[in-house]
């Protein structure tokens, strides 16, 4: 019966391994010509500060544009690009391209546009000196770029790591910690380099509740201790009223999420720009208080 049992998972798995298999290859032979055909796309989810609810920048979010038109999410394409090492120019692309329109949307507003790194892309020597080439290739400002680095790069050992930490803050770069709360690193990595912003994880927004406070336990530890890191703090993810309340309640800075924005393709954004500045410019006028 065991035997039975054992034949019987086999089967089961083997079709299923199989597909994941020739995904990876259809998506690897597909990814390289996705990178030369230029079918790759940034949308923009905007970013608020929570006082006074203002739009402040946005994160770039790599999409896929298939030529009949498909959209592929980046969840799809970013593990096997970072299995095949087309993480690297697709990575360099992405900050390329952001900063093309960092370029253009600063012309509207002032904003800060924060780009996804991969651990892949920071392990490899040279990447402050790729950012420095952006920026002067666009001529934006430092300040105007924001890098999202994991947990897991701050546990990295390597002199490359350091090295690179050193020069994204004498380049004067915003960094920030991608979901923040979920990785394994000890809270003592936080000190090693210096770190702008953490980005408080959807999994401890989305249980928020109003007048209960065991649902805010992690997100209020997050921001005290951001606070007395002096970092700020990002809350990610936030869907609904009650759950901006209570990290407003809680003294986050900032945040994301679908109650305010969705991330959507440049041209939208830029319409978001436009009319946020358009609704900004009558409140100037009132009294304060
Ligand atoms: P992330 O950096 O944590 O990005 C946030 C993800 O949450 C995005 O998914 C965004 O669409 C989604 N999101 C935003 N607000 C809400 C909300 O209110 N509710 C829910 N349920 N989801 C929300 P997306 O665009 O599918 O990206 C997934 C991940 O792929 C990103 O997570 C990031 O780790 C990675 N990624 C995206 N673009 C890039 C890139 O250019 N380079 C690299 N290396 N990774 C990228
Ligand atoms: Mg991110
Ligand atoms: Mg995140
Ligand atoms: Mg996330």
């Amino acid at each position: 019966a065991a035997k039975e049992a054992g034949r019987a998972t086999y089967q089961f798995f083997t079709p299923e391994l199989n597909r994941r298999a020739s995904d990876r290859m259809w998506t690897e032979s597909n990814l390289r010509r996705a990178l030369a055909n230029n079918e790759l796309e940034l949308h923009f989810q905007p970013q608020f500060s929570m006082e006074g609810r203002r739009l402040i920048g946005a994160e770039a979010l790599v999409r896929w544009r298939q030529p009949d038109g498909t959209l592929i999410m980046p969840g799809q394409f970013i593990p096997v690009a970072e299995d095949t090492g087309l993480i690297l120019p697709l990575g360099d692309w992405v900050l390329g391209e952001a900063c093309r329109r960092a370029a253009e949307l600063l012309r509207h507003h002032d904003l800060l546009i924060a780009v996804n790194l991969s651990a892949v892309q920071v392990r490899r020597p040279g990447l402050a000196e790729r950012v420095a080439g952006w920026l002067s290739a666009y001529g934006i400002p430092a300040s105007a770029l924001e890098l999202e680095v994991t947990e897991s790069v701050l546990m990295d050992e390597s002199d490359v790591v350091s090295e690179t930490f050193s020069r994204l803050r004498e380049l004067g770069v915003p960094v920030a910690i991608d979901d923040f709360g979920t990785g394994y690193s000890s809270l003592a990595y936080l000190k090693r380099f210096r770190v702008d912003k953490l980005k408080i994880d959807r999994s401890f927004v989305s249980g928020l509740r109003a007048g209960n406070p065991d649902s805010g336990a992690i997100a209020e530890a997050i921001i005290g201790m951001a606070r007395s890191l002096r970092m700020q703090t990002l809350a990610e993810g936030v869907e609904t009223e009650e759950q901006y309340g209570c990290l407003a309640e809680m003294g986050c800075d900032q945040c994301q999420g679908y109650l305010l924005g969705r991330p959507m393709p440049y041209e939208d954004f830029l319409e978001f720009v436009r009319r946020d500045a358009a609704a900004a410019e009558p409140r100037v006028a009132e009294p304060v208080g």
